[in-house]
């Protein structure tokens, strides 16, 4: 991994930064591009916006590696709120919700978190959409893909996330591209040691092109989570390839990030789904944002500086 990116990742969980981050004169402009805002309503305006715009959405509240009970039976709150809220407002049939198991209290103990994401879940079939399970760093993956089956057994709509940088991933694609299942692939965004994990960019996009064929050749709903121009290229022409027809599949980004290629994208009849981040805990995932485009790496030095 580029060290400059490790680097920055490293800064996820220091605590002193992500203080200074916070007092840092323009932190607000930053995190309006990448977060909707703080509460379930500003999420639901956000949602309403995009989908005006012939676009979907995944909305994920912010927060993770809870060790606190309390805590977890918060975020799982406003996730069956939120859900509520999109129901309401008529919104539902084109919102989804992206979970972290770690936010529910996975850390703790993985039946608390599997009992909690199955009050999401309930939520979910109540306002007619999914839930698709984020994946974090390797310790987790095991665990993880442990819910989603047991999940699935009540709910099969239940969405998978697999990260083209783990070694393990072509094979996990291969178990996972069947039936009514729902992959969202991604590069993937922890640090993650060499023994896990491909170093190099390039084969990490190698690995995201083996592990879109296992999931195209298979019967399952591919959802393909990338900015990168020359992946989104490659998976044009491979979908194609196999036979996929538009909406057989669907492409995802990130909120704030290309947003005229959404567009693009959505115009030319693709299925383009937004995930949407709110909450208060905007600094880790930030962070992961910031990591992807060293360019933004002044912001950092700024934080720093004021430190001292
Ligand atoms: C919908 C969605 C859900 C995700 N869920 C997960 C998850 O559950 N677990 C996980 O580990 N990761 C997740 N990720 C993050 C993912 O793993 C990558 O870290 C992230 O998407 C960047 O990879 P990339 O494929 O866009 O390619 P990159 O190689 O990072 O970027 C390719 C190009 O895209 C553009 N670009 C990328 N990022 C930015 C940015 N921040 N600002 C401006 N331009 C940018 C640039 O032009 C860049 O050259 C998710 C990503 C998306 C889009």
């Amino acid at each position: 991994m580029n060290p400059l990116r490790s680097l920055i990742l490293a800064a996820a969980g220091n605590d002193a930064l992500r203080r200074a981050v916070a007092a840092t004169p323009g932190t607000r402009g930053i995190v309006e591009r990448f977060v909707a805002g703080e509460t379930v309503a500003d999420a639901v305006t956000a949602a309403a916006r995009l989908i005006d715009d012939g676009l979907y959405v995944t909305l994920d509240h912010l927060g993770e590696d809870t060790w606190n009970v309390a805590q977890a039976e918060y975020t799982v709150r406003t996730y069956t709120d939120l859900l509520d809220r999109l129901t309401s407002e008529g919104l539902s049939a084109r919102s989804e919700v992206s979970v972290k198991l770690s936010a529910l209290g996975q850390l703790l103990d993985e039946k608390l978190a599997l009992d909690n994401a199955r009050r999401i879940c309930e939520a979910a079939q109540r306002a007619g959409t999914t839930v698709t399970l984020d994946m974090e760093d390797h310790r987790t993956t095991d665990s993880t893909l442990r819910v989603l089956a047991e999940l699935r057994r009540t709910w099969p709509w239940v969405g998978a996330v697999l990260q083209s940088y783990l070694r393990r991933t072509e094979a996990d694609a291969a178990a996972l591209a069947d039936g009514d299942s729902r992959v969202r692939l991604c590069k993937g965004a922890y640090a993650e040691p060499e023994e896990f994990a491909f170093r190099s960019a390039h084969e990490v996009d190698l690995s995201y092109v083996r592990c879109a064929n296992r999931l195209l050749a298979g019967d399952g709903y591919p959802m393909f989570a990338t900015h990168d121009p020359r992946l989104i290229s490659v998976l044009g022409e491979r979908t194609r390839w196999y036979g996929r027809k538009q909406g057989g599949y669907e492409f995802q980004m990130l909120f704030g990030v290309r947003p005229a290629e959404q567009r693009r994208l959505a115009a030319e009849g693709e299925t383009v789904r937004v995930y949407v981040p709110f909450g208060e805990h905007w600094y880790g995932y930030l962070v992961r944002r910031l990591a992807e485009r060293p360019a933004n790496l002044a912001f950092f030095l700024r934080a720093l500086a004021s430190r001292s």
